[in-house]
């Protein structure tokens, strides 16, 4: 006997760190199903923990519950989709929120679109725009959202946020907490383009120049003098907000969208710089189609400087969770060349980073098939760049 109850009325305190849960996850998206329903005892879990603490980072809308002591197999397995794990993922058709925090949220998924230019007979290309979040137009929402929701539920949000970011991580924070009441200290780079420190500005952040070429250079200063002055450092190089984000918004919707499309990714090519996007994207797709869909990394060629990406060997978290199945070196230049072409081509202007995606791109189609371009922002906050571009070339 079981019941199925909306997962948000069971009480549950996280008992594992995500890492030693990824295994249950990848299980249950690879069978895209359940088959054991949750022990409870009114509406506290009593076992099967790790099942369900997968089922809620994973989103789900209702679980299979029973009273007895144990959990218990279920009879016949119930679909991920019968218990609404696709439910987030269908947006808001009339499109009138709230406040803006529900544009964010409620507005996903954000549109995939087929680049003609790329596309040749059987080979199909398809960008997902990221610039269509509303704060810092860039996927950055999405962890800035995220790291700032849990830190509100755990009670560990501060006065104030400090944060290293290369731009777009720093204009979703400082969104976000003018709608929640906190304020920010963001330390940029000196490497990244002026205009961020008037975006930042604008939204009311401090901000502090760091003379480090990288972000993530940074982090150990801006924890200890987070610690050292009572603020809250979030992290997002580190905290496992950023990789479940992606895992039940990014990349689940990603899936909808393709199988609502009849669309069979051969290749999903990103860039990295936390890793946290490509990462969860991986753990999803791989769980899910196995060896069928490629997972491409994006990283600058030596010595080169990409905004929002990084190279491998410089340290990241998550992808070492992860399998990739290639990672593409992109020089800046080419990345450049590749987002004035997408501009001339197809009429949208998309940031570095995206260009490099392209690039890798074009060094690993093979054969026909379906390909997805992550592209994780606009080419707006990049006009620096352009210029100089533009000024030394013809
Ligand atoms: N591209 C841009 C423009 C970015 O800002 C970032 C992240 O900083 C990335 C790519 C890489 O995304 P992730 O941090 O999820 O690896």
């Amino acid at each position: 006997m079981y019941s199925l109850v909306p997962i948000e009325k069971l009480k549950y305190e996280e008992k594992f760190e995500l890492k030693e849960i990824l295994e249950t996850i990848s299980e249950i998206l690879r069978r895209d199903s359940i088959e054991e329903a949750i022990p409870t005892r009114g509406e506290a879990v009593v076992g099967s923990y790790k099942t369900f603490q997968a089922l809620k980072t994973i989103g789900v809308k209702y679980v299979p519950v029973t009273s007895s002591e144990d959990s218990i197999k279920l009879r016949e397995p119930i679909s991920l989709e019968a218990l609404g794990f696709y439910d987030e993922c269908v947006g808001d058709r009339v499109r009138v929120y709230r406040d803006t925090l529900e544009l964010l949220y409620k507005n996903w998924p954000t549109p995939i679109v087929g680049l003609k230019s790329l596309s040749k007979g059987e080979v199909r290309v398809w960008a997902k725009l990221e610039g269509y979040n509303p704060y810092s137009n860039s996927i950055k929402d999405r962890i800035g959202w995220s790291m700032v929701r849990e830190a509100l539920e755990k009670n560990r949000l501060k006065e104030v946020v400090y944060e290293a970011t290369s731009t777009n991580t720093g204009i979703a924070l400082a969104s976000i907490s003018n709608i929640l009441n906190f304020k920010t200290r963001l330390y940029v780079p000196e490497s990244i383009q002026k205009v961020t420190d008037v975006y930042l500005k604008v939204l009311g952040a401090e901000v502090v120049r760091a003379p480090v070429s990288l972000t993530v250079e940074v982090i150990g200063e801006v924890d200890e003098t987070a610690k050292r002055e009572g603020a809250t450092h979030l992290n997002q190089f580190e905290n496992d907000a950023n990789f479940k984000v992606h895992l039940r918004y990014t990349a689940k919707e990603l899936d909808f969208q393709l199988r609502s499309s009849n669309i069979n990714p051969k290749a999903i090519i990103g860039g990295v710089g936390t890793s946290g996007h490509m990462s969860a994207i991986s753990l999803y797709f791989k769980s899910r189609y196995g060896e069928r869909v490629r997972i491409v990394g994006v990283q600058p060629a030596p010595e080169e400087v990409i905004p929002g990406i990084r190279r491998v060997e410089t340290g990241m978290k998550w992808i070492h969770w992860v399998k990739f199945d290639e990672i593409v070196d992109v020089e800046r230049e080419e990345a450049i060349e590749e987002a004035l072409n997408i501009a001339r081509k197809e009429g949208i202007l998309i940031g570095l980073s995206s260009g490099a995606v392209v690039k890798a791109f074009k060094e690993v189609v093979e054969g026909e098939g379906d390909y997805i371009l992550i592209f994780p922002d606009t080419g707006y906050k990049y006009a620096e760049q352009y210029q100089e571009f533009l000024a030394t070339h013809d």
